[in-house]
Formats: structure tokens, C-alpha cells, sequence
């Protein structure tokens, strides 16, 4: 057994990541298994390392140990670069030159697409392109690459995951349309990023927020076609604040660091989560 927490040093963490953090450490610990820490860094503009040390402090302060060093996704970028050519090669991903603009306006037009999910999937635009048209704009447009979700799940077929509980879930990829793997800003998409590292790094059991189910069905997808292994999921609900709504960076309060700076004991707090107890004021939006 093998868990991971990946945070993404973007800002300070929350009661919502100790959760998440503290029932991936209690799983590996009662199997005898381990816990392991990425550091999901690979949004250069966006990483800050301040946050890579504040957030292993908060980890400490928990009482959560880890296992090995941490491992960070922009020490990864040849990995994910040879992946996604990897996927070049076979056809299954495209150049895109869409800006976030043409997409709004495709999207609003009469007859756009319709979406498989109810949310806007992207209409496809780019996915039309010929070679030659591609190769003319490749070089100097800037563009983001695109997984050919329909082709892919064609070629991948049945797709079933594993979630702790429940069971068996089909994956439904083609609703989530063709989604982005390298960004124009970052050479990895984190659903192309976060499923080779969950390889990379024997992740067997996935522990994270209900808020990414939607998610694993594009990373079961990605682990069909890169020839990965699928680790079985837990998506635990999400921490919710005094105003009803579930955390987000910018909720202070609820930093690990203020709650440290209010006296705050952080093993027993670590132990309450174990026990999906919050703090007062606090509640679990159920998965
Ligand atoms: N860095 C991601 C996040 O903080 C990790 C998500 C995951 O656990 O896959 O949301």
C-alpha cells in the first residue's frame, strides 16, 4: 500500500487538505504501507516556494510523517514531454491555437456543440485542422495540445475503476470532451501530469477530494492508453466552512497556519479528522 498527498504550493493549506492528508496517511499507516508527498509545481507562474516549505511544515506540525523525499512535477518535465510525444505519435492528441476568446464564442453560438456533461466541453475547433495547416501555424502560434478524447476511448474500450466503497465505476471520458495535456503555459496538464506520477510512483491507493471523481474518469482513460496500472480511489468529502461552502485558498481562517498560530494542538486535530471530526463551525460535504 502506498499513498500520496500532492499539494500545489499556490497558496497556504487548508482544514480541507489536512483532511485529505491526514485519511492518506492513516490508510498507508494501518496497511504498514507508505506515504509519499508530491509537490504538484508544475505551474511555474503560479508555484511559489514559500508555500512548498509552509506546506511541509503544516504536514509536520500534524504529526503526518512521510516517507522518502518528496517528489516534484517540475523535476518531471522530460517524462511528461516524452508521454505526450509518445501520444503525438499515435495520432491521439492535437495541436490547439483556440484562445479562451474563440472557445467563449463557439461555445455561444447557436447551433455550438452540445455537451455530453451539461458543462462546456471544448467544441473541437482545432481538432479539424489539416497536417498542413497545423505544421504552417505550429512554429510561431502559441497552442496547447489535446487529447482526441473520442478516438482514445475508442481504441481504449471499457473503462472501470475501483472506488473504495462502492465498487466498480465505468469511466465516461467522452464527456469530459477533448481535454488539454500540455498547456500553453506549462508543459503538462496536472490529468497528464497526476497519472504519470501516480505511476511513477506506485501510488496503489489514490486518496483525494471528491471534488476530481469527475477527473479519474480522464485518468483511467490516460493510464488505458500509456499502459499504466490503475490504483484503486478514495474521494472523502470535502470540508466545508462556517458559510456552508467548501474551502478554498483564500479562506484564512482555515489555514493551517492560523489555526497553528491560534494554539491550535496539531495532532489532536489530526486525530479528530481521522475520525472525520471538524472543528467547530466546520462541516464534511459528503462525496
Ligand atoms: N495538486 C492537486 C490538488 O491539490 C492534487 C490532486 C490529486 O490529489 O490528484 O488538487
Amino acid at each position: 500500500m502506498l499513498t500520496r498527498f500532492a499539494p500545489s504550493p499556490t497558496g497556504e493549506l487548508h482544514l480541507g487538505h489536512a483532511y485529505s492528508a491526514v485519511l492518506a496517511h492513516a490508510a498507508a499507516r494501518a496497511a504498514g504501507g507508505a506515504f509519499h508527498l508530491r509537490i504538484d509545481d508544475i505551474d511555474g507562474s503560479r508555484s511559489r516556494e514559500e508555500y512548498v516549505a509552509a506546506a511541509l511544515a503544516d504536514l509536520a506540525w500534524l504529526g503526518l510523517d512521510w516517507d522518502g523525499e518528496p517528489l516534484r512535477q517540475s523535476a518531471r518535465l522530460g517524462d511528461y514531454a516524452a508521454a505526450l510525444g509518445d501520444l503525438r505519435d499515435r495520432r491521439l492528441v492535437y495541436p490547439c491555437f483556440c484562445t479562451r476568446a474563440d472557445i467563449a464564442a463557439s461555445l455561444s453560438a447557436p447551433h455550438g456543440p452540445p455537451s455530453a456533461s451539461g458543462s462546456s466541453v471544448y467544441p473541437g475547433t482545432c481538432r479539424h485542422l489539416s497536417d498542413a495547416e497545423r505544421e504552417r501555424r505550429i512554429a510561431d502560434e502559441p497552442h496547447c495540445w489535446r487529447l482526441d478524447t473520442a478516438r482514445a476511448a475508442a481504441i481504449a474500450g471499457d473503462l472501470v475503476w475501483e472506488e473504495a466503497g462502492p465498487g466498480a465505476r465505468v469511466a465516461d471520458p467522452r464527456a469530459h470532451g477533448d481535454i488539454v495535456l500540455a498547456r500553453k503555459d506549462a508543459p503538462a496538464s496536472y490529468h497528464l501530469a497526476s497519472t504519470l506520477d501516480d505511476a511513477a510512483m506506485g501510488v496503489s491507493h489514490v486518496v483525494r477530494g471528491a471534488d476530481l471523481i469527475a477527473a479519474t474518469d480522464v485518468h483511467r482513460l490516460l493510464q488505458a492508453l500509456l499502459g499504466l496500472p490503475t490504483p484503486l480511489y478514495r474521494h472523502h468529502g470535502l470540508v466545508c466552512g462556517p458559510d456552508g461552502k467548501r474551502l478554498a485558498k483564500r479562506d484564512a481562517a482555515a489555514s493551517l497556519a492560523s489555526l497553528r498560530a491560534a494554539g491550535v494542538d496539531g495532532p489532536a486535530l489530526a486525530a479528530a479528522l481521522g475520525q472525520h471530526r471538524l472543528p467547530t463551525g466546520y462541516s464534511l460535504q459528503s462525496a
